[in-house]
């Protein structure tokens, strides 16, 4: 896991949402390509369970921890991460320095109409920037050929995709190889619902005490199924933390 911290088996980065953005900038610059995982205890979960997922979210070049959930356990595990990495301010981070490099962007993923949506917003707050397209392509294997043909006519530097997690990892994982532009890769989720203002974002208030799951539980209740893994979570640190694993 060569120097990243392991919660759960997932391997997380040691930067904080300055250190995300500065970290992906920087390889932009030095011309890297850079995968990132923004995982929160759901991501981590799923991780567990299943080993391709565990490899991808290795090989990739930059975990951060997308939360509060991810943050508290690695504090629980004596082995604090720095801060949250939200994934819609990475995205806010990168888009507002996009333009100075010389770096486009696509956005992959999100209901019909929502990503274009997104788009607008972008570069209405940072008009420099080069959207370069947007659509909603298709998280299914079988679709990829005409996903990644779609995305390499436009020849983006920085692809965000909404699928939700984990296939927007999956899909990250599978394509990244065939987009030779393509220099970041994000699996953004909700981020693009956000920005279209299809979906809330959280009120700062409750982003600064890191209650974001809880504000969007009590707003989404529908979501308490995929939450309903965060009490397992928490245990399996609190077991990590006392017998050193979690198997
Ligand atoms: N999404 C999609 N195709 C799918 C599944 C999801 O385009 O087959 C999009 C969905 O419209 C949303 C985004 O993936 O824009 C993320 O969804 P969600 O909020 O559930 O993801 P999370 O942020 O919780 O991972």
């Amino acid at each position: 896991m060569s120097g990243r911290v392991d919660v759960l088996g997932v391997g997380f980065d040691r930067v904080d949402l300055a250190g995300a953005v500065a970290t992906i900038l920087e390889r932009l610059r030095g011309g890297d390509r850079t995968f990132v995982i923004t995982a929160n205890p759901e991501f981590v979960m799923l991780a567990r369970q299943d080993a391709e997922l565990r490899r991808i979210a290795e090989q990739a070049d930059l975990v951060v921890p997308d939360g509060t959930g991810v943050l508290v356990g690695s504090r629980l595990l004596g082995d604090p991460l720095p801060g949250r990495a939200p994934g819609r301010l990475i995205v806010d981070g990168i888009a507002a320095r996009a333009a100075s490099l010389g770096s486009s962007l696509f956005l992959l993923g999100a209901a019909p109409g929502v990503a274009e949506r997104a788009a607008v917003r972008l570069v209405e707050r940072h008009p420099e920037l080069a959207v370069v397209g947007w659509s909603p392509g298709s998280p299914r294997e079988e679709d990829d050929d005409a996903t990644v043909a779609e995305v390499a006519a436009a020849a983006p530097h920085i692809l965000l995709v909404a699928y939700g997690m984990p296939s927007q990892e999956r899909w990250i994982a599978r394509n990244l190889a065939q987009l030779p532009s393509v220099r970041v890769a994000i699996g953004v989720g909700g981020v693009l619902d956000q920005l279209a203002g299809v979906a809330p974002v959280p009120p700062s208030p409750v982003h600064a005490v890191g209650l974001e799951w809880l504000w969007r539980l009590l707003r989404e209740p529908w979501r308490w199924r995929r939450q309903r893994v965060l009490p397992l979570f928490a245990l399996l640190v609190l077991r990590q933390r006392l017998f050193g694993s979690a198997a």
